[in-house]
């Protein structure tokens, strides 16, 4: 155990919240950003104590909450991986191999004694005269109020809500007698054997379920409002086999694979921006051969957005074109017009049976764990601020978040932030310094204040559905955020923390 020793005290109301202690550090989250946070801190900082808070009841954030069928990533394992722990698997994973990738960090590098589970952080109160977070914590099993103290906070919450995911309401939904799941939610015994399925969507998760299960059920329709973009990698990259069976060590093996990763994904994210339109006829050429014969690639498979603007779904070695091929599984493209007893009726009138809909709709994007934050008692209007580097907030002190890539492995920036967060504790100790503050310099007062994504560069639905709560974006460095880890990979690591932006104190 981290933190001092706990002591019971009473709260000024009449519930009781235990002291929980003291640490130097407190991380909330215990998936892909948390657990990089925490091995950072270990090797970089043997001497400062720490805890992550998770509200989940085991490790793994996002692979720990969603175990439908087939889950899997849509990055490569050599970038999504962390850079200190090579990944020695197929280049695409399933969600299971993932986690047990995660256990071996944890057993690695000895992480589990800091870790406590069913602890949702609720609320964070900074005080400039203590020169520590006062942080409320309730027990999610037992419903015990806890309180830490901590003079550092890191918030690696990820960006959804993970109990509450986002469920449109369609009319009739409550005369449907079938089964309505979301994959966030997945029964562990719901049987899908002969079973007619409807997924509403047609995003990663869509991609991803809908192989997985149409071996075993009826038949499986993907109805989609209209059609994403889909790219069709093979699962184990041809130079992962070739170096293997040359017997080169593991580390190179996996600096070499997550070399040729990136380079491929610069190369694509560079397309998307400066010839989006040779992007967009490469994705769907390359798509077209791996259709049945005459299916209407224009209808099902021509977005209407540039390619980016929202995520490629990644569909390894093609396996859902494989079940369309095999006639296992089809695709409507239509607005759903309402539920009925026994399907979907959508607006040209056809009615598609159904025993059970999935509705992989996706998330309600969720600010910071939905933690209320106070700064001396004034509680932080998040959308009046502004963003340092996609790292920190302005007029928010000692907190630091991580939030990953879109484009490329959200993991790689997990490296590029723990670092620069690692600077940012060292530099602090340097001076002598109890609290940092990134903070608006005189020229930067009048700066334009841009939204948290701008809707031409990346645009999906639960971003727009939720810009409003959402801090913002000046229009020069270091206020902004959502860079591409190309420009990022240089930028961070020389990234001046004495630039007048950082007040410390
Ligand atoms: C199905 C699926 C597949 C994906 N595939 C990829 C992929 O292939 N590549 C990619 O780059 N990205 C992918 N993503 C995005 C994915 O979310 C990130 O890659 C990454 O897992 C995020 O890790 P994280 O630790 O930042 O956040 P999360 O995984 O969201 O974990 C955050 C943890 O913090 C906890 N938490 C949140 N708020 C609080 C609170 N107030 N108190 C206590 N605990 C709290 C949560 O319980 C959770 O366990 C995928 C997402 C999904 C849903």
């Amino acid at each position: 155990m981290t933190t001092t020793a706990p002591t019971t005290a009473p709260s000024e109301g009449t519930e009781e919240i235990q002291d929980a202690g003291h640490v130097d550090v407190l991380i909330v989250g215990a998936g892909v950003s948390g657990l990089g946070a925490a091995h950072h801190l270990r090797d970089q900082f043997p001497d400062r104590t720490f805890v992550i808070l998770d509200a989940q009841n085991n490790r793994g954030g996002t692979w720990w909450t969603h175990r439908y069928p087939g889950v899997r990533s849509d990055s490569d394992l050599f970038t999504y991986g962390y850079r200190f722990k090579p990944w020695r698997g197929p280049s695409i994973a399933a969600g299971e191999e993932i986690l047990a990738y995660l256990d071996e960090v944890i057993d690695e590098y000895d992480l589990s004694q800091y870790i406590r589970y069913q602890h949702r952080v609720t609320a964070a109160s900074w005080s400039t005269e203590d020169r520590r977070w006062t942080v409320e914590v309730t027990r999610e099993d037992t419903g015990q109020q806890l309180r830490f103290t901590t003079g550092f906070l890191w918030m690696c919450q990820g960006y959804y809500n993970h109990g509450k995911p986002y469920l449109p309401v369609w009319p009739g939904m409550d005369r449907f007698q079938g089964v309505l799941v979301h994959p966030q939610q997945w029964p562990e015994d719901l049987d899908v054997s002969g079973k007619r399925i409807v997924v509403i969507g047609s995003g990663a998760t869509a991609a991803t379920l809908i192989p997985a299960i149409a071996g075993k059920a009826e038949h499986v329709t993907m109805l989609q409002r209209s059609p994403s973009y889909w790219f069709a990698p093979p699962t184990t990259h041809e130079l992962a086999v070739t170096l293997r069976a040359l017997d080169i060590p593991e580390e190179w093996t996996y600096e070499i694979l997550r070399r040729q990763y990136i380079q491929q994904l610069d190369m694509l994210a560079r397309m998307a921006q400066e010839a989006p339109g040779d992007l967009h006829t490469f994705l769907i050429e390359s798509m077209r051969p791996l259709l049945p014969e005459g299916f209407d690639v224009e209808k099902h498979f021509t977005p209407r957005y540039r390619p980016w603007q929202q995520r490629i779904a990644v569909v390894p070695d093609g396996d859902l074109f494989a079940v369309l091929r095999e006639g296992k599984a089809s695709i409507v493209t239509d607005t759903i017009e309402t539920f009925t007893e026994h399907g979907i009726k959508v607006s040209s009138g056809e009615e598609i049976p159904a025993d059970i809909i999935v509705a992989a709709t996706g998330f309600n994007l969720s600010l910071l764990g939905d933690v209320a934050f106070t700064v001396d008692g004034a509680p932080v209007d998040f959308t009046e601020r502004v963003t340092w580097r996609g790292i920190m907030i302005s007029g928010v002190p000692n907190m630091a978040y991580v939030f990953g890539y879109f484009r490329h492995s959200w993991t790689l920036r997990v490296d590029l932030v723990t670092d620069l967060v690692g600077r940012l504790l060292a530099t602090m100790q340097d001076k002598g310094a109890t609290m940092v503050v990134p903070t608006l310099r005189p020229e930067d007062a009048d700066m334009q204040l841009r939204p948290w994504s701008d809707p031409e560069n990346f645009n999906p639905g639960y971003v727009m559905r939720s810009q409003h709560i959402l801090y913002k974006q000046g229009d020069r460095e270091p206020w902004t955020h959502m860079l591409e880890h190309e420009e990022e990979r240089e930028i961070l690591p020389k990234a001046d923390l004495d630039d007048g932006t950082l007040v410390y104190r």
